[in-house]
């Protein structure tokens, strides 16, 4: 397969328009936020701040330079609209002609709309953006101002999506949200919780390991929420990639901080330094080596999703292909990584019930 089929092309001339297509993820690494999610898979206060605008610039002019029609998500690793800086690279990114069809990134969407937000949409052609607004609300102060911000952004013409971390418990405000996100008129995309969750209910709960700890009665209740059977068998079933036909180094790349190209985020094998050379794409697409792949932006990559689903300019948003029956976009995958059931037999309740009645044996 040449080139995934793609909705639009965002704001291209009709000549890059026919450039092949690459997705590339570009991971900054710049570690600073205005939030402080108990579930932060960053973990950005204990990380150091890789960023700088010079090696921004200088990695995004070389991928301007490929000749690939490009998606480009920045992995921030932070909060954007905490730096000028990235917003000025962002702003130069959608501002001039290039093969770049789409700039993506994440948003918590916590910054002031007035000062901040909204001049910096109003100054960059915001066709060619693709934003994922994630709502933390068991940290942010005000969720119908979230909202409010959120239906400001796509008045503003660019791609978007909120997004959602499926922690346990809170799935009956995820139907909630799921309304009021297609009263607006913007999908609403979940993440699977991916380690533990500080705060959590008690002790034992607190010691879970997600998305393993989903019990067989949570992935019931989360099927029926997720936003496509993609990301559903692959973020909250967690089935396996191995073996998999993937696009990795052929049709997606992954770049690090300092212009590192590999196949993705989790093959480590260079297919050069974007900053020092040309870089040689694979001929073939890759046998996925690993288990799991917990990105919903890479796993985007695999080849089962160019079969099922349409892509659109914005990596992490593709919809299935109309006419394909619902059973068929839950087929093809592997078996999950975990065997739940048997992990089902003693889970955090059975414990917590024990330590109570341990408790009250030892001081009746
Ligand atoms: S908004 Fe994102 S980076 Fe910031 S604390 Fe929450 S999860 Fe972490
Ligand atoms: S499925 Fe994920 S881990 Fe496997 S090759 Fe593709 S992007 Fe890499």
């Amino acid at each position: 397969m040449e080139s995934p089929e793609c909705v639009n092309t965002g704001a291209l001339s009709a000549e890059r328009t026919a450039l092949p297509y690459l997705g590339i993820r570009y991971q900054i690494n710049y570690h600073a936020c205005n939030l402080d999610c108990p579930y932060c898979i960053i973990s950005w206060r204990k990380r150091t701040n890789l960023f700088d605008a010079e090696s921004f610039r200088a990695i995004t002019s070389h991928i301007e330079k490929l000749p690939y029609r490009v998606s480009l998500r920045i992995g921030v690793g932070g909060e954007i609209f905490t730096s000028p800086a990235l917003m000025d690279g962002i702003r130069r990114l959608c501002t001039r002609p290039s093969n770049i069809a789409n700039v993506g990134f994440s948003t918590n969407l916590a910054a002031d709309w007035e000062d901040v937000m909204q001049p910096f949409f109003a100054s960059l052609d915001t066709s060619r953006l693709g934003i994922g607004c994630t709502l933390h609300d068991t940290v942010i102060d005000d969720i119908d101002d979230f909202f409010r911000k959120a239906e400001l952004l796509r008045k503003t013409g660019s791609a978007m999506y909120i997004g959602f971390v499926a922690l346990p418990g809170s799935f009956e405000r995820i139907a909630a949200y799921k309304k009021r996100c297609a009263d607006l008129g913007i999908p609403l995309i979940l993440n699977a919780l991916v380690g533990r969750v500080r705060g959590n209910g008690n002790f034992f709960k607190r010691l879970e390991k997600y998305p393993e700890a989903y019990t067989p009665d949570e992935l019931l209740q989360l099927k029926d929420l997720w936003d496509t059977p993609h990301s559903y068998k692959l973020l909250a079933e967690s089935c396996s990639t191995r073996g998999m036909a993937c696009s990795a180094g052929r049709n997606y790349i992954y770049i690090d901080h300092a212009g590192n190209v590999f196949p993705c985020g989790n093959i480590r094998s260079s297919l050069g330094n974007i900053l020092a050379q040309q870089i040689e794409l694979q001929p073939d697409d890759t046998e996925c080596p690993n288990d799991v792949c917990w990105c919903g932006n890479e796993n985007q990559a695999l080849r089962i999703v160019d079969n099922h689903y349409v892509r659109t300019p914005t990596l992490r948003m593709f919809y299935p292909k109309p006419g394909i029956p619902v059973e068929k976009l839950y087929s093809g995958y592997n078996p999950p990584v975990y065997d739940r059931s048997r992990r089902a037999l003693f889970n955090a309740r059975t414990a917590s019930s024990l330590l109570k009645k341990l408790t009250a044996w030892l001081f009746k």
